[in-house]
């Protein structure tokens, strides 16, 4: 009988015990722990993804959440130490504006980041690097020809001449040699806001069919040099009608920006129209769905501006404005976006840095972000 109860009080000890010890880690383990230590978990849960228990994404209906930054924004930790935001609020790619990219800085900043599992890609119009503008007065037929029938060197070119895309080709492998992604997406992007080519041969052709047959031959050529490489095709401004005419290769990605969108009004509100817009909501997602249909959809992703301070504040660094973040119209935004299968998810944070902090110093609107994406479950 007293070998009994022992037992039995032993057993209610151990069970004690151990309801203390799985309590305790409940309390004192939050969101973020459970992120980092995901590679260590086996909890049978309804993850539908089986294929790996030891990625730390397969949580997380967003693959890519991301942000687009200027080095000088990143550069200053002790200011803002986007490393740190990163790790724990779950965001894992950055793409950095004219960095320095041979200082020592950036490359403990890029082993940092590597440590941190944090990817690094580069989002930048790039057009009149690879057709520079000085071939135009050897080879005007590698440019565009405006609505008077005159060939001009103001943007992008002629995706009808083969000498254009000869040229193309071979810079773009030059430059992708000089800013490797570590996630396999390049970003050779049209110029921004440029007009496109008028030519007879060209004529048939709307703004996402000429930018596609530069980046089908931009691919080609990153093929050469990486075979994992994938490349962004950007539908913002004259780009957001789905191509009429070409056909995307099958590595070139969708990225949708809805540059003129209202960001006081969630896009599922698709009666809204930002002042100075030609697009309302609904027209947005419509040419979202329009793309989809020929962009493969996994892949695709969208650019945000929900944190542009860069936009919000006209582009002018010495006049600073707060954004106007919503928590719950980003938090809706993103179930739009992932009701239409989206799983890559980046936004601009330009402008966000030192000086930000020094004026308005609040910067939770990083946390929620990461952690909105992070913690994302399909309604
Ligand atoms: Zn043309």
């Amino acid at each position: 009988m007293y070998k009994a109860t022992t037992i039995l009080l032993l057993s209610i000890a151990m069970t004690i015990f151990l309801c203390c010890t799985s309590c305790n880690e409940h309390k004192t383990t939050s969101a973020i722990d459970d992120w980092e230590n995901m590679s260590n978990k086996d909890d049978g849960d309804d993850n539908t993804d089986s294929s790996d228990s030891t990625d730390l994404d397969t949580k997380s209906h967003f693959n890519i959440r991301g942000i687009v930054a200027r080095w000088s924004d990143v550069s200053n930790p002790a200011k803002i130490d986007y490393i740190q935001i990163a790790k724990d609020n779950g965001i894992n790619t950055f793409s950095i504006h004219n960095a320095d990219r041979n200082s020592l800085v950036w490359q403990n900043f890029a082993e940092k980041c590597e440590e941190a599992n944090i990817d690094i890609e580069y989002q930048e119009h790039m057009l009149a690097y690879v057709l520079p503008r000085d071939l135009f007065a050897e080879h005007p037929e590698y440019f565009r020809m405006n609505k008077n029938g005159v060939r001009v060197n103001d943007a992008n070119g002629c995706p009808s001449s083969k000498g254009a895309l000869a040229e193309i080709h071979r810079n773009a492998i030059e430059i992708a040699r000089n800013y490797e992604p570590t996630n396999n997406r390049y970003y050779f992007w049209l110029d921004d806001g440029g007009d496109i080519c008028y030519c007879d041969e060209c004529e048939n052709y709307n703004a996402s069919d000429q930018a596609l047959i530069f980046e089908n031959e931009i691919i080609n050529a990153l093929k050469e040099i990486n075979p994992d490489a994938l490349l962004a095709h950007l539908c913002y401004h004259n780009t957001v009608d789905a191509p009429s005419i070409i056909k995307p290769s099958e590595d070139i990605f969708l990225e949708f920006a809805p540059f003129t969108r209202s960001w006081n009004a969630p896009l599922s509100q698709t009666w809204v129209k930002a002042s100075g817009s030609s697009l309302s909501h609904g027209d947005y997602l419509k040419a979202l769905k329009d793309n989809l249909k020929i962009f493969p959809t996994e892949t695709a992703q969208v650019l945000e501006y929900w944190m542009d301070v860069s936009l919000f504040s006209g582009w002018d660094p010495g006049n600073l404005v707060k954004i106007p973040w919503d928590n719950s119209i980003f938090l809706d935004d993103i179930n739009t976006y992932a009701s239409l299968g989206i799983k890559n998810i980046t936004c601009y944070t330009a402008y966000v840095g030192p000086d930000y902090v020094n004026k308005f110093g609040d910067i939770s609107f990083l946390e929620e972000y990461g952690q909105g994406l992070l913690n994302y479950k399909s309604k």
